[in-house]
């Protein structure tokens, strides 16, 4: 079974139908390693055949996300929405608030902390959030 078979498979699941889109938008996700927004989701999915408008794109990644299929990331500092397909796990940003890149961090810096905060609290800690912001150096260089 491949990849996008098993997507059809989580859909089905949650009594969601399986439509040209949700499918163009999973497979479009699956090809970017980090979080993209919506506009640039409706761009690939047009060039991939599917022309829909901004906002049915917006209701189709909103029944995928409320499935877990896909995740949606919200940045604090601003109202921009970013999605991303989710493959389990957690991660970290570095987020440019010039130009909105976003660099995925490799490693958590948090776990050391959690597992010491965990012993010391007695808390069974669930999950923790940490983006980091400013300007890379491409935006520096513009202000
Ligand atoms: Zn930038
Ligand atoms: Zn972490």
């Amino acid at each position: 079974m491949n990849e996008i078979d098993e997507y059809k498979d989580i859909l089905r699941e949650h009594g969601l139908r399986v439509t040209s889109k949700r499918l163009g938008i999973v497979s479009l996700l699956k090809g970017f390693d980090y979080p993209v927004d919506a506009k640039l989701i409706c761009e690939g999915l047009c060039d991939a055949g599917i022309c829909i408008n901004l906002s049915t794109v917006y209701r189709a990644l909103e029944s995928l996300v409320e499935v877990g299929v896909v995740r949606r990331i919200n940045f604090s500092d601003d109202a921009k929405v970013f999605y991303e397909l989710n493959r389990g796990g957690h991660r970290h940003f570095l987020h440019c608030m010039g130009c909105d890149e976003l660099i995925s961090l490799d490693v958590c810096p948090l776990s050391d902390f959690q597992l010491a905060l965990a012993k010391e609290t007695k808390y069974r800690v669930v999950s923790h959030n940490l983006d980091i912001y400013g300007y890379c150096p491409k935006c520096q260089v513009r202000k």
